[in-house]
C-alpha cells in the first residue's frame, strides 16, 4: 500500500518511580509517537523515546529529520518495499537511526494489518511460544536495589537486571548483596551504561564473577574497543554490548576486534528490519542475544515481543517491559492487562501489533502531510 502521511506527536510520560543509571535519574521521558497512514486508511504505529544521555536522538530531533528529510525521502512508495525504503532513507540522511526505526516498525505494523496477519507472521513466524522478561533495578540506594531484586524474585521473577557504574566497591558490594537475597538461580546481570574504566574496574568484575552473573552490559564508553577486547579475555563473563551497537556495521566492527561477547537488541535502535540482520549476524558469529528494552511504550514493547518471538537468536531472557513503569501507558491490548505471574508473555492476539491506542489520552498528533500544505 503507498505510504500516504505521517502524524507525530511529543509526549511526556511520568514514571512510577526513578529510575537511576550511571549518568542519570530519570522521572518520566519524552515520547515520540509516530502514526504511518496508507492511502486506504490503514495505519501502523511506531514510538521511540529521548535516548539523551546514553544516546543521541531525542524527540525533537526525530521530528526534524522525519519531517524534513525522512518523509519526503518516502511519501508514495509501497509499503512493503522494505530494504528499497531502508535504502531510500539511508540516501536521505546518514546516521538518525531511531528516526529510521520508527518508520521501519510502523511500516511492519502497516503491513501486517494490511494482511491481516499478527506482525510476528510476518516477521518469520513464532520460534517459541512465550516471551520471558527480566526485572529492572535502577541504581539507588543499596536497600531499596536489595529490597527490589527480592521483590521481583518473590513475584515469580526469573531474570534481574540491576544498573551499575557509578561507584566500583558500592556496585561490589551489590552484586554480593543481592546475589545472596535472591539465592544462585536467578539469571542476574548488570548494566553499566559506559558508567566504568578499565583501570579501576577490571579488578570488581574479577571479583564479580563468583557470584556468577549472566553477562556484564556495556561496561566501558562505546569507542573503547581495546577496553572491550581485553575485559572480553580477561573475563569468564560474557561482555555484553547495547549502546555500542545500532547496525549491523557496529556489530561487525565488534567482531572484528573480538570485543564483544553477547548482544542486546533493541528495536527502537534497529527497527525491525536492522534487528533481524544483527540477530542473524550474532548467530552466526556464536553471540546470543535478547531484546533489550529502553523507555519504550506499549506500542514500542509490542514490537520487540513479535521480533523475540520470531527470532531463532534470542539466548536470554528478555526486557520488553517497560509499560508496567510508566504511571500511564497510551495503548492498551490484551498482553498489558497486568504483570504475568511467571514473568512472560503469551503471544499476543490480534493483527499488527495487536494493540490499540487509548481512546482517552490526548496525543495531539500532527499530520506531516498538512504542513506541507498538501491535503
Ligand atoms: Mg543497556
Amino acid at each position: 500500500m503507498k505510504i500516504k502521511d505521517i502524524l507525530l506527536s511529543n509526549k511526556f510520560i511520568n514514571f512510577r518511580h526513578s529510575y537511576g543509571i550511571s549518568s542519570a535519574t530519570f522521572t518520566g521521558e519524552s515520547f515520540l509517537i509516530l502514526k504511518l497512514l496508507g492511502e486506504d486508511g490503514t495505519f501502523g504505529l511506531s514510538d521511540s523515546v529521548t535516548s539523551i544521555p546514553f544516546g543521541y536522538e531525542d524527540v525533537g530531533t526525530m521530528i526534524y529529520i522525519i519531517q524534513n528529510h525522512l518523509f519526503p525521502a518516502i511519501l508514495g512508495i509501497d509499503s512493503f518495499d522494505i530494504e528499497a525504503i531502508e535504502t531510500k532513507m539511508e540516501k536521505a540522511t546518514p546516521g538518525h537511526p531511531m528516526a529510521k526505526a520508527a518508520i521501519n516498525i510502523a511500516l511492519h505494523d502497516l503491513n501486517a494489518k494490511e494482511l491481516g496477519i499478527p506482525l510476528y507472521q510476518l516477521l518469520g513466524g513464532k520460534y517459541r511460544h512465550a516471551v520471558p522478561f527480566a526485572g529492572g533495578i535502577g541504581i539507588s540506594e543499596t536497600e531499596r536495589m536489595v529490597k527490589e531484586a527480592h521483590d521481583f524474585v518473590e513475584n515469580g521473577c526469573k531474570t534481574l537486571k540491576m544498573k551499575i557504574g557509578v561507584d566500583p566497591k558500592s556496585d561490589l558490594e551489590r552484586v554480593r548483596e543481592i546475589r545472596k537475597v535472591i539465592g544462585d538461580e536467578i539469571n542476574f546481570r548488570v548494566d553499566a551504561n559506559q558508567g566504568c574504566n578499565l583501570t579501576e574496574y577490571l579488578p570488581i568484575f574479577r571479583k564479580m564473577e563468583k557470584y556468577n552473573l549472566e553477562s556484564i552490559e556495556q561496561p566501558l564508553p562505546i569507542w573503547d574497543l581495546e577496553g572491550y577486547q581485553k575485559l572480553c579475555w580477561a573475563l569468564d563473563t560474557p561482555i555484553l554490548i547495547d549502546e555500542g551497537i545500532y547496525t549491523p556495521h557496529d556489530l561487525m566492527t565488534l567482531i572484528k576486534f573480538k570485543a564483544v561477547d553477547a548482544v542486546n537488541i533493541k528495536i527502537l535502535k534497529t527497527g525491525l528490519t536492522g534487528g533481524k540482520q544483527i540477530a542473524a549476524i550474532a548467530e552466526s558469529a556464536g553471540l546470543p542475544c535478547f531484546v533489550g528494552s529502553m523507555f519504550e511504550t506499549g506500542i514500542g514493547t509490542a514490537a520487540g515481543i513479535h521480533f523475540a518471538l520470531s527470532t531463532r537468536n534470542i539466548a536470554y531472557d528478555n526486557e520488553c517491559a517497560f509499560p508496567l513503569m510508566l504511571a500511564e501507558d497510551i495503548v492498551e491490548g490484551d498482553i498489558y492487562s497486568e504483570t504475568p505471574k511467571d514473568y512472560s508473555w503469551d503471544l499476543p492476539k490480534g493483527v499488527g501489533l495487536g494493540i490499540q491506542l487509548k481512546s482517552n489520552v490526548n496525543l495531539g498528533l500532527s499530520s506531516l502531510k498538512e504542513q506541507r500544505g498538501e491535503k
